[in-house]
């Protein structure tokens, strides 16, 4: 399994509302939140953004998104991350609608911009006992 980041960056705190969503990273499966009325989201809260429901199930999306926009981070907010960069932070907008903020791995930062609408995939990182980090790829 290939370690995406070298830093010793702080790694997420599941709470109550987040927990199924990292308890999904475990396995290697990305989660995401569908209300009753069939509203697919990310990132996890307590009722749907769309309908305001909170009859909330988890379902398992694809993995597979496109790149909608990104930013290349040549200097890092501390010192925890000065070894990864730089690194592209990501918008993925996944198969399934929502839009999600993540690392783009496995391509060139000063090559990003060719890569904007094109297919990528989730990899996974694990970051600690029972919790990896969704990233994602060029396919
Ligand atoms: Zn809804």
């Amino acid at each position: 399994m290939p370690k995406y980041r070298k830093g010793t960056g702080p790694i997420p705190r599941p709470t109550p509302v987040t927990q199924p969503f990292w308890d999904g990273t475990r396995e290697h499966r990305l989660m995401l939140q569908k209300c009753g009325n069939g509203h697919v989201f990310y990132y996890a809260r307590t009722h749907c953004p769309v309908c305001l429901s909170n009859e909330l199930d988890w379902v398992e999306a694809s993995g597979r998104g496109r790149l909608y926009s990104y930013t290349v981070v040549r200097r890092p907010q501390s010192e925890a991350f000065a070894e990864d960069c730089p690194y592209v932070v990501a918008a993925i907008t996944l198969d399934e609608g929502p839009r999600m903020t993540s690392l783009l791995v496995e391509c060139d930062p000063d090559g990003v911009q060719e890569l904007i609408d094109r297919p990528v995939e989730v990899v996974w990182d694990d970051v600690a006992e029972g919790l990896a980090m969704p990233y994602f790829r060029p396919v």
